[in-house]
């Protein structure tokens, strides 16, 4: 017969007054057993002694798994303290419970590798972790932002990751289903030399990880409605075109200077929303107002450019208002 929840917790309170004799099956964490701690969170053969009310504050599923004693609490005990079994990696709970605990680890994601943003995305959305998900959240958007000036902002570059790959970008908004990275995301994946989309980012231990088939689907389909549009663009768009000025001295724009900025924006595997300072350089024979033009074109170019990133993934004609709109984001 099994026990009744009444007998189950009475037979965990003598086992909690009574030493345990079994030898247990984990090893106890360095970073965290707890003194004071009233349950132990065995993750493979690490044992985390920790605070039930501590973790309760920062996680609902926690909290009602404690609540409820489920699952297997009482099966095991160690130290007066029950044994929950978790199925993740021990790395990623002590990453976990780190942030739940020091106020001063963490507090800038830039210093962690993006693999393990990613893993502790994963772990923190598991336990409804939402303050940490919010931040992880709120840090990739600054990745792969909706805006061109913060993609080309010297914020967004100082704050980049030391293993920033944009595939794993690609790959974190498709797992967890934010739409609104996927755009810069997949920009910054077309983007790289054909090699490296091939074959994948470096893991922490320096192996290889390959895309995973939908991600590279995903940027190769990407890259070609780009590509496309750019060809088109710079065929009939009636961008950068040759002229003449009538301006003393001034030889206008010629056909050197369309064409170099012509082969910039054709340029597959270029990021050609970055800035380019020699692009825009008609030479000394050119007056203010011709390059005053130039620059004015380059510009709209470019933000004509980011605008049209939606659509090479979703198709149709989604805007960036759209896909920011259903991510509750709002634009300046
Ligand atoms: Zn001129």
């Amino acid at each position: 017969m099994t026990p009744t929840p009444s007998l189950k917790r009475r037979r965990e309170e003598i086992q909690a007054n009574e030493p345990s004799n079994d030898p247990p099956n984990f090893k106890q964490s360095e970073d965290f057993w707890l003194e004071d701690g009233n349950i132990i969170l065995r993750c493979g053969a690490t044992g985390f002694r920790v605070n039930r009310g501590v973790l309760s504050l920062h996680s609902t599923v926690l909290k009602d798994m404690f609540t409820m004693g489920q699952p297997g609490a009482g099966d095991q005990m160690f130290e007066g303290c029950a044994v929950v079994t978790l199925h993740d990696e021990a790395e990623d709970m002590c990453l976990l419970l780190k942030m739940l605990h020091f106020r001063r680890f963490g507090r800038k994601l830039q210093e962690f590798r993006l693999e393990t943003l990613h893993s502790l995305l994963r772990i923190a959305r598991k336990y409804m972790v939402d303050e940490l998900q919010e931040e992880i959240v709120d840090y990739l958007k600054l990745m792969f932002p909706s805006e061109l000036a913060i993609y080309l902002s010297p914020t967004r570059i100082e704050a980049m990751c030391q293993d920033f790959n944009p595939m794993l970008g690609v790959e974190i908004a498709v797992e967890f289903d934010i739409q609104v990275l996927l755009p810069s995301a997949l920009y910054m994946s077309a983007c790289l030399p054909l090699r490296s989309q091939l074959d994948g980012f470096n893991n922490s231990d320096g192996t290889l990880v390959k895309p995973l088939p939908h991600v590279l689907r995903s940027i190769l389909f990407f890259q070609e409605n780009m590509q496309v549009w750019i060809d088109e663009e710079i065929e009939y768009g009636g961008w950068f075109e040759i002229s003449t000025c009538d301006h003393a001295g001034c030889r206008g724009i010629d056909h050197h200077t369309v064409s170099k900025i012509y082969r910039w924006y054709h340029g597959l595997r270029n990021d050609v929303l970055a800035l380019d300072s020699d692009l825009i350089r008609p030479g000394r024979s050119a007056c203010h107002r011709c390059v005053s033009r130039l620059e004015e074109d380059d510009k709209d170019y470019r933000f004509e450019l980011w605008g049209q990133l939606p659509r090479f993934h979703f198709l149709d004609d989604t805007t960036w208002d759209d896909v920011c709109r259903n991510a509750g984001i709002q634009r300046a």
